[in-house]
């Protein structure tokens, strides 16, 4: 993906309050990140480890969403698989879920899914970081890669619905 500044990413946020997305926090490192291995950027806030934001480029459109931890693990410390890059984890997938944009939102609906805990789906995907076992696939890296682009684009398509 093209590099985002701070300022573009800020913007972006289709599910928070103009001031929510002043304030939270973003990479600070962001000229030093390896975005043409990146399909979207996804960050922890150090500060408040609940808290879990994504932002991608869509169709020219750059799209911020803000997730929350659900908080329950007990049985996900099993393994499980990544909604997005359908990584298999000991323990490092969780269920992130996001306020609805809009009206929607502020009525308290959210959407939620299974995603690797470090949202670092495209070094998985490409092989950059790695997992403890590797389900066996025979698709391309291309075809990986556009698989967690369309989920992704689903799951956002979800949030501003
Ligand atoms: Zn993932």
């Amino acid at each position: 993906m093209k590099p985002m500044t701070e300022h573009e990413i800020r913007s972006a946020f289709v599910n928070c309050s103009k001031g929510e997305a002043k304030r939270l926090h973003v990479p600070r490192d962001l000229t030093e990140l390896p975005w043409d291995d990146l399909d979207f950027l996804g960050w922890r806030d150090p500060q408040a480890p609940d808290r879990a934001y994504l932002a991608a480029q869509l169709d020219g459109r750059t799209v911020g969403v803000a997730l929350r931890s659900s908080g329950a693990a007990s049985w996900q410390a099993r393994r499980s698989i990544c909604s997005l890059c359908v990584t298999t984890h000991t323990g490092g997938v969780s269920l992130l879920v996001a306020p609805l944009a809009g009206t929607a939102g502020k009525q308290g609906n959210s959407v939620g899914a299974y995603m690797c805990t470090d949202l670092a789906c495209s070094l998985y995907v490409r092989g950059k970081r790695e997992v403890g076992t590797r389900l066996h696939e025979s698709l391309t890296l291309e075809e990986k890669i556009r698989r967690t682009v369309d989920n992704l684009a689903a799951f956002l398509a979800k949030v501003t619905a």
